[in-house]
């Protein structure tokens, strides 16, 4: 039996054969089943290049989000293609309210839960994570991205943020888009990433300006890296 990281209720892991007669060690589920029907996949047809819900007519007709068709206009073809695995419901909420604003790290392993299936399925030369700003590492005592994906993939950290800056998640969604790049690779990583397949990792997309940025920050140093990106949540 294994304690719910939600509820702390006692719940039986299941278990496949596979996994009792491997040697190896498996993922062990976090969730009992309560808690992880709260969260919502998202839905089968939608945006072909954010996987994000089709709200409007529009994005049903072209099967591209308001949000891509906005990215679309600024940067033509050349946009983000991003997979994502859950809906941003009022689980999904509380649950990010809970980790980034009261800093509760054991959540990191919940999040895992969420999505390593999915992640185990892009492979990557390199998994970039998005930075978080030193100060906010110093008010919560850890990377709330990489305590995620350290885990399940090597991470290359070779981007840094500018510090100083209000965190996107107190944002409005204007404000949100119009934050500037804050983003730089640090110089202390002697790598190419020319030619080289690079998965951005964050934890959330929401308008897609933080990833976009990140991207650019990327392409900036290396222009020929084959950058695509993955979140939990959209
Ligand atoms: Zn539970
Ligand atoms: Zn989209």
């Amino acid at each position: 039996m294994k304690k719910c990281l939600l509820c702390n209720q006692m719940f039986a892991p299941v278990l496949s054969l596979n996994q009792l007669l491997s040697w190896r060690k498996w993922h062990e589920e976090q969730l009992c089943h309560h808690c992880l029907a709260q969260f919502e996949f998202l839905p089968t047809i939608s945006c072909k290049i954010c996987s994000g819900k089709l709200l409007q007519d529009a994005d049903k007709q072209s099967l591209i989000c308001s949000d891509c068709r906005r990215w679309q206009k600024i940067y033509g073809n050349n946009v983000l293609y991003h997979q994502a695995v859950y809906l941003y419901n009022q689980a999904f909420h509380d649950l990010m309210v809970n980790y980034k604003r009261y800093g509760d790290y054991v959540l990191c392993y919940v999040l895992q839960d969420l999505c390593y299936k999915n992640l185990a399925k892009i492979k990557a030369d390199y998994y970039v994570p998005i930075p978080t700003s030193a100060s906010h590492i110093a008010e919560r005592q850890f990377d709330t991205v990489s305590a995620i994906y350290g885990d399940l993939v090597n991470l290359t950290a070779i981007l840094g943020k500018i510090d100083g800056q209000q965190a996107q998640g107190e944002k409005n969604r204007k404000e949100r888009l119009q934050s500037k790049q804050s983003f730089f690779i640090k110089a202390k990583y002697n790598i190419d990433l020319n030619m080289k397949k690079v998965l951005l990792l964050d934890d959330i997309y929401t308008t897609g300006r933080t990833l976009y940025h990140a991207r650019d920050a990327v392409l900036a140093t290396f222009p020929k890296a084959k950058i695509s990106s993955f979140s939990v949540c959209r």
